[in-house]
């Protein structure tokens, strides 16, 4: 990992395990399938849900959807960075995303400030801070909270079933054991549908971009 944690063109911020698909899940394919490496960063691994091994196992799963769609030669590595879930301090992600001594030319996906869980909100704050050491493309995503301002859609229609798939591989997250009647799957898409309203095709991903 260490190796290529410095050749990545592009790195994912999940603070839980599925945040990655359900923000930016068609947007990771595009780039795999530009032939761009991406890194997916877990800083938790959603224990406070789940068993954190099973929930590693499921974004695995879920992440082998979207190289599979992506084609044979794409690179995509997964970082499991154990930190606590619920309790993510944005100065650690910010020191970890220092360490990494990212370029201007790299990109980072990372929740939206104004999200509603505070996991996701430090690794926003932690983007944000990081900029100050090297002044990276942010895009900000959404997962249950909108963000009531979007500057940068991406076209996700091809690939809107794909993502569905991928987040059904969250399978501990669907099945209702920990958080019964809640219909991510669906929940997700039509999101991706309201967004793809405004930005003139089927389903879209919407992010707030820095820089
Ligand atoms: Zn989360």
């Amino acid at each position: 990992m260490e190796g290529y944690i410095n050749t990545f063109d592009i790195l994912v911020l999940a603070p839980h395990p599925d945040d990655d698909i359900i923000g930016c899940g068609g947007s990771i394919i595009q780039h795999l399938a530009a032939g761009q490496q991406v890194l997916i960063a877990y800083l938790t691994s959603g224990e406070a849900n789940g068993s954190a091994a099973e929930r590693e196992k499921e974004a695995v799963a879920a992440t082998d959807i979207l190289t599979q769609t992506a084609g044979a030669a794409c690179v995509l590595g997964r970082w499991f960075c154990h930190m606590k879930d619920g309790a993510v301090q944005a100065q650690a992600v910010a020191d970890m995303l220092r360490g990494l001594k990212l370029s201007s030319d790299q990109v980072v996906y990372a929740p939206h400030l104004y999200d509603g869980h505070g996991d996701h909100k430090a690794v926003a704050k932690a983007a944000v801070t990081a900029r100050g050491y090297a002044r990276f493309k942010v895009y900000m995503y959404e997962v249950w909270t909108p963000l009531q301002e979007v500057n940068h859609f991406v076209d996700i229609t091809s690939l809107a079933l794909r993502k569905v798939e991928s987040i059904r591989r969250h399978q501990s997250q669907l099945q209702g054991r920990v958080l019964p009647g809640r219909e991510f799957d669906v929940a997700a898409m039509a999101l991706a549908r309201f967004r793809g309203v405004a930005a003139g095709c089927k389903y879209a991903e919407a992010f707030w971009r820095l820089g």
